[in-house]
């Protein structure tokens, strides 16, 4: 069975810059998951590449350099595969994203650390940014994040007043339970958590609890489930632990808000994803899996794609 696939959450660049001389148009190397061919292999239509570059990794300056190092990486890619990927940044651009066809590339800014001050966010709109996350697990100007119990700052919020003025999607994977609330008050707009488990069957703090995950789905958001194992519990982790979580969100959320957000490549390699994921041209065993279980093809495909879809096509820019 072929569903249109999106995937909100892949390090392309991270992993392509890290691992020097590797080719995005050949299979991945042994235990990473991310390529070109396996995209396509698997029904790929969108991916979500992120902009990943903490404060964990790069102090102040150094976060904009290696943000505008992988923006380039982007860009290579898109010049080199013209054929094959594109980018979106529009409602337009959504609608080419067909089975079959070139596979869309939307940019994810993972922690807004690169960003020196709230103006600098229409820079990078303009370079096709459509999703950012204030902060990733180390604190920035912006929010607090793991190691500390603050919200946001005022800076954060001012960010936040321009991202909903340019049509920017919040993602609140990685916030701290505070910052996360204080997102939600700050206005009543839609957000997500682009790769987020449920806390109630691994109860790791990356992971959301119930009533954040409802709060997403009251924003008609959506939650993308991360293919980390140390995110989808402990022992043997299979395809059936995933679809386990994908069942515990439909029950709690309903299948309109719940999506992928494999993570792949993002820092670990397929040794520490489900047995069943070798590479993202797997992704599409997770539909397969939901088909096994019961699950009716247009809740397989919201989940695999259609959610994902239908949140950007809220957004997204005409
Ligand atoms: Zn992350």
């Amino acid at each position: 069975m072929a569903w249109l696939i999106v995937d909100g959450h892949e390090d392309i660049a991270t992993a392509l810059l890290e691992d020097q001389g590797r080719d995005f148009g050949a299979p991945a190397p042994p235990g990473r998951a991310l390529s070109l061919p396996q995209a396509k292999a698997g029904g790929l239509g969108l991916i979500l590449g992120t902009v990943f570059a903490p404060q964990g990794y790069w102090k102040g300056e150094a976060a904009t350099a290696a943000a505008e190092r992988q923006m380039e990486c982007y860009e290579r890619l898109l010049a080199t595969h013209a054929n094959d990927l594109f980018r979106v940044e529009s409602r337009g651009d959504l609608a080419l994203c067909q089975p079959g066809g070139p596979i869309g590339l939307l940019h994810l800014m993972e922690g807004a650390d690169p960003l020196r001050n709230p103006r600098e966010l229409k820079r990078w709109v303009d370079r096709g940014v459509r999703v950012v996350g204030l902060a990733w697990n180390t604190p920035n100007r912006y929010c607090g994040a793991w190691d500390d119990d603050r919200g946001l700052s005022d800076d954060g919020r001012a960010l936040l007043a321009q991202m909903r003025q340019l049509r920017v999607l919040p993602d609140l994977s990685h916030l701290t339970p505070r910052a996360f609330a204080e997102v939600l008050a700050f206005d009543d707009g839609v957000v997500v958590a682009s790769h987020s488990n449920a806390q109630a069957l691994c109860p790791h703090r990356r992971n959301l609890a119930d009533d954040q995950l409802r709060a997403v789905a009251e924003r008609d958001g959506v939650v993308g489930i991360v293919l980390y194992n140390p995110f989808l519990g402990a022992g043997r982790i299979t395809l059936d632990t995933v679809v386990d979580h994908i069942e515990h969100l439909v029950r709690l959320i309903g299948p309109d808000h719940v999506a992928l957000g494999s993570d792949l490549d993002g820092g670990f390699g397929t040794p520490d994803c489900p047995e069943g994921i070798e590479s993202v041209a797997d992704l599409r065993r997770i539909g397969d899996a939901l088909a096994v279980r019961g699950y009716p093809l247009p809740s397989i495909e919201k989940i695999m794609g259609g959610n994902w879809l239908r949140v950007l096509r809220q957004t997204l820019p005409h």
